[in-house]
């Protein structure tokens, strides 16, 4: 296993790094925990820096207008952006377009890509994914009421979404609905591109997360879909794959949260220092003093780095057998890397005392906004469940 970043990738991953720290930390220090939509015209105006800095779409090939960077460079980049709520926004490699930029360009017809993922790429619309209902344990996916019945050559829609994540300002859903309910269960649902301008479509509201609903990008909707009525040719890929598309998507892909959420914890940690150092319970007393705090930051270097290991070797396994088999590594870093996470952003509010919980700095944002990563794309339990069993296997009498 090669631990050494090429030149040219050190160079690109210093450039962002400064680009982060020149543009978009001052956005973040002036609009955090305020309206998105007040933030805008200050994120586009960086968003324009970073087109003209040749970094738009990192993740992106370069015939669509992207970097073209590698798995593993872009895995690097993650963890930069994530150092601000909002450095992947200003990158256009925000979730949930940059994935579903990704099944456009894998699953989606010339027409597609045409009409959403032309203006996707160039920052004109957004869009969102539907999958999650209230009334079915997101854990168990294939488990779905909302269905879309054929009728001549249109899907008729119906169906209640929540947690449709950006739904708010977006122009398009890629909803997940059953179309084939007589089929095997991972064969009957499919993906679906439905415009929200459709009539039938309801954004409920956007929910209120621990106190706060959000606006536009910086939001999860509820969704009610009314005999929403959209073309066959909207259909992704084939009839009854909407899980294999899904899965296609998601495993590389958690290489790249756990990489942000390693990008959060480092900024997290650096806070932490900076207050250790700067806060003095007494004259020259700081709190760095204190064998409690010297013993959070020495856990938390140790926890990161070892949650960074585990990532590149996730990835490299990826890289070498493919994702299928690497499943044990994936699930190790998608449970161990999001709780590595929740501790160091705790321990660094910890250190800041009651500024830690205010929005004077990103820490609690952090908070608010990351402890989702323990419930979303499979709980913590049913990642620690894929590997058990697997490692149980190998003890079988
Ligand atoms: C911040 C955030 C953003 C999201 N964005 C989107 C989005 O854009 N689009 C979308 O469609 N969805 C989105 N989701 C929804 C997400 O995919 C679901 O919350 C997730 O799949 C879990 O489903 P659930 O909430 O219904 O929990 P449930 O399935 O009801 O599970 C509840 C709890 O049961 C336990 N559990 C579940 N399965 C097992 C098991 N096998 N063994 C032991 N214990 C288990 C776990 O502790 C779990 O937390 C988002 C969620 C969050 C928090």
């Amino acid at each position: 296993m090669d631990f050494s970043i090429p030149e040219e990738t050190q160079v690109m991953l210093k450039r962002v790094r400064k680009l982060m720290d020149d543009e978009v930390l001052p956005v973040e220090r002036e609009y955090l925990g305020k309206n998105f939509l007040d933030a805008l015209p200050a994120l586009n105006r960086v968003r324009q820096k970073v087109r003209d800095a040749g970094l738009w779409l990192p993740q992106i090939p370069r015939q669509y207008g992207g970097v073209g960077l590698g798995f593993m460079e872009y895995a690097m980049t993650c963890e930069q952006l994530a150092r601000s709520p909002f450095g992947n926004y200003c990158f256009n490699a925000q979730a949930p377009d940059a994935g579903n930029m990704e099944i456009l360009i894998e699953f989606g017809s010339e027409e597609q890509k045409e009409q959403w993922l032309k203006p996707l790429t160039s920052g004109a619309i957004r869009s969102c994914f539907s999958m999650t209902e209230p009334g079915r344990a997101g854990s168990n996916p294939v488990h779905m009421d909302t269905v879309a019945v054929r009728e001549g050559d249109e899907f008729v829609i119906n169906g209640h979404k929540w947690f449709t994540t950006s739904a708010d300002g977006a122009a398009f859903v890629i909803l997940m609905a059953v179309t084939n309910p007589d089929a095997a269960p991972h064969q009957r649902a499919s993906q679906i591109i439905v415009p929200t301008n459709s009539p039938g479509f309801e954004r409920v509201r956007n929910i209120s997360c621990m106190g706060h609903a959000g606006h536009d990008w910086d939001s999860h909707s509820e969704i009610r879909y009314h005999d929403v009525r959209v073309p066959v040719s909207n259909l992704l890929g084939e009839e009854g794959s909407g899980f294999s598309i899904a899965q296609a998507r998601l495993g590389p892909g958690r290489i790249h949260h756990c990489m942000r959420w390693i990008g959060i914890a480092e900024r997290s940690f650096e806070l932490m220092c900076q207050r250790a150092v700067s806060r003095d319970l007494a004259p020259d007393d700081p709190l760095a003093n204190r064998q409690t705090v010297q013993n959070w930051i020495a856990e938390s270097r140790a926890a990161i780095d070892a949650a960074r290991f585990l990532v590149l070797h996730a990835a490299w396994k990826i890289d070498k057998v493919g994702a299928k088999n690497a499943r044990v590594e994936i699930s190790s870093i998608k449970f161990y890397v999001a709780r590595i996470m929740m501790q160091v952003v705790d321990r660094a509010i910890q250190t800041h005392g009651a500024l830690g919980i205010t929005d004077d700095t990103v820490l609690s944002t952090f908070y608010r906004n990351e402890r989702g990563s323990r419930i979303y794309d499979g709980p913590d339990e049913v990642h620690r469940g894929v590997v058990a069993r697997q490692v149980l296997k190998e003890y079988q009498l």
